[in-house]
């Protein structure tokens, strides 16, 4: 296997030579260098990260109350025992993986500061060249690699999704988006307006609600909720009985698996009991009386989007005190004072917080070209939602939208470790997705069926995102029950991926 080498990029750069390149360093990069480091000890790799600190979306994200909305027992690894209680704050998760990093020695191989700018595949090297600015003094180094792993997530980090409101510039106080939440930004006393009601909204509110004079929760529509105790009967029980952490885990994540799988098929097979159920919870939570059909009852049914899970009904606590309340209206326009809303009500505000989203990133804005050619992943069909048709060496990992995102960090290490040993095994240098003989007359489709998955970020940019075909081998199945069972069995030499 070969070592570090320098090879010449440019006249006056020399690219660092790695086996693998993995962009980014949040729980996806540095699960995917643990098991490439396990499975695949003798090869060489970086990981590439663009901001000065592992854990991505728990580094980026500072708003008060930051924490998960899956458990941890399947959103941490299967190789490592999660400890505490399931929902887990921002300050857990990072300490979390700092401690995957310092058992594995991982440290050594992460770049911080290197913002990736382009991705060049050469078919005569067989070989992604890849070009970074240095965060810190801008200067542009380059890496080569056999292999491009992109565990760059999903979303832009370096700005949140906020929509343009005619008047917003009349208003006299800060607005605000959570994922570039002030460190400084003093709310106590305030009037605080938040716009959005989806897993940042319900996280943020209660965690300000006792501090500002009122906090308001203007939504164009409502959202699903999921309450119940931070906690985990079977987990406390087995430890009372001294059974060994990593058989805890091991344990309590199946037990969540099992009722996750429970809830998904009940949500999709009867939608309408489902429904029934998740507004009984939340009715059970409020006070009697309240406006449950205007506030807490989403037009689409449940699962079509991520279920916010609120620990202990901590936002239905803050509305029941009066700290906290919600509108379901329209904005008309911002104002000096705060925003009028269609209805022609007004909401006064010292601070108002858009709690609106992401901007989807598709393979973290980079300019990826194959042999000169710019590639653009919208013109590509996926193969099982990690490679791409048509593009050599490179695979994303792209969690579950409902299960636990990091689920598929461990599955697409299984697969693509596997990939590697094999190329070994037939002396490959490079593999491509290749659609076959039988895939040609598919009708290309999204990236997801939006009836059956639709959050707003994906929607405002799915034609970006690549296409899929109506089989399992082309598309992703967003099924981690079926992934499980099924990746470990693909026939590598099914006609899907040509090895050269
Ligand atoms: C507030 C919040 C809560 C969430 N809670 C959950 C949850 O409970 N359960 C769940 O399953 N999912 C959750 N998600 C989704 C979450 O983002 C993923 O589950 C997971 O953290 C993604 O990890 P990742 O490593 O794939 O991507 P990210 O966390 O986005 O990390 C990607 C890293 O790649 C780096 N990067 C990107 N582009 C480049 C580039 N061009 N050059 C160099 N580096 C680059 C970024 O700087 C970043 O550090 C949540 C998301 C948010 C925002």
């Amino acid at each position: 296997m070969s070592t570090t080498l320098e090879r010449e990029a440019t006249k006056d750069q020399v690219a660092e030579h790695f086996d693998v390149v993995i962009v980014g360093a949040g729980i996806s990069g540095i699960g995917t260098a643990y098991h490439l480091q396990t499975q695949n000890p003798e090869r060489t790799f970086v990981m590439l990260e663009a901001q000065d600190s592992f854990g991505g979306t728990w580094h980026t994200h500072r708003y008060p109350g930051i924490r998960s909305d899956s458990d941890l027992y399947t959103f941490g690894y299967r190789f490592k025992p999660w400890t505490s209680a399931p929902i887990a704050t921002a300050a857990e998760i990072q300490k979390y993986l700092s401690d995957v990093i310092a058992e594995n020695d991982l440290g050594r191989h992460i770049r911080y500061g290197h913002h990736i700018d382009s991705a060049s595949w050469s078919s005569e090297d067989n070989l992604w060249t890849v070009s970074a600015t240095r965060t810190d003094n801008g200067d542009t180094v380059s890496f080569s690699a056999n292999f491009l792993w992109m565990c760059q997530g999903y979303y832009r980090h370096a700005e949140g999704y906020t929509p343009q409101w005619p008047g917003m510039e009349r208003f006299q106080g800060p607005i605000v988006h959570p994922q570039t939440w002030p460190e400084d930004l003093d709310y106590r006393d305030k009037e605080v307006v938040v716009i959005g009601s989806g897993a940042t909204a319900a996280t943020l509110v209660p965690a300000i609600a006792d501090d500002v004079a009122h906090v308001t929760i203007l939504q164009r529509s409502p959202t699903y909720y999921f309450t119940g105790e931070n906690r985990n009967l079977l987990a406390d029980h087995l430890r009372e009985l001294e059974v060994p952490e990593e058989w805890v885990h091991d344990i309590v994540r199946r037990e969540n698996l099992f009722n996750l799988r429970t809830l998904t098929q009940l949500a999709l097979e009867e939608p309408e009991f489902a429904k029934e159920a998740l507004i009984d919870l939340v009715r059970a939570a409020l006070p009697p009386g309240f406006d449950v059909e205007t506030h807490f009852t989403p037009r689409y049914m449940p699962w079509r989007q991520r279920i916010a899970f609120l620990p202990d009904g901590d936002l239905f606590k803050s509305i029941s005190s009066g700290q906290a309340s919600i509108v379901t209206d329209e904005i008309e326009t911002f104002t000096e004072r705060g925003v009028e809303l269609k209805s022609g009500a007004e909401l006064d505000a010292d601070i108002i917080v858009t709690a609106t989203g992401f901007n989807l990133s598709v393979l973290g804005d980079i300019s990826f070209t194959i042999d000169g050619a710019p590639l653009d992943f919208a013109d590509t069909v996926t193969y099982r939602g990690m490679m791409f048709s048509g593009v050599p060496n490179l695979v994303w990992v792209f969690g579950y939208f409902r299960a636990s995102w990091t689920l598929r960090v461990d599955l697409v290490s299984d697969f693509v470790n596997r990939l590697l040993i094999h190329m070994d095994e037939l002396g490959a240098k490079r593999v491509t997705p290749q659609l076959r003989p039988e895939d040609h007359d598919d009708p290309w489709q999204e990236w997801v069926d939006v009836e059956y998955f639709n959050p707003n970020y994906l929607m405002r940019s799915m034609h970006l995102m690549p296409k899929r075909l109506d089989k399992p081998e082309w598309r992703h199945t967003q099924d981690y029950w079926a992934e499980r069972d099924e990746l470990p069995l693909v026939d590598l030499d099914d006609g899907c991926l040509v090895f050269e």
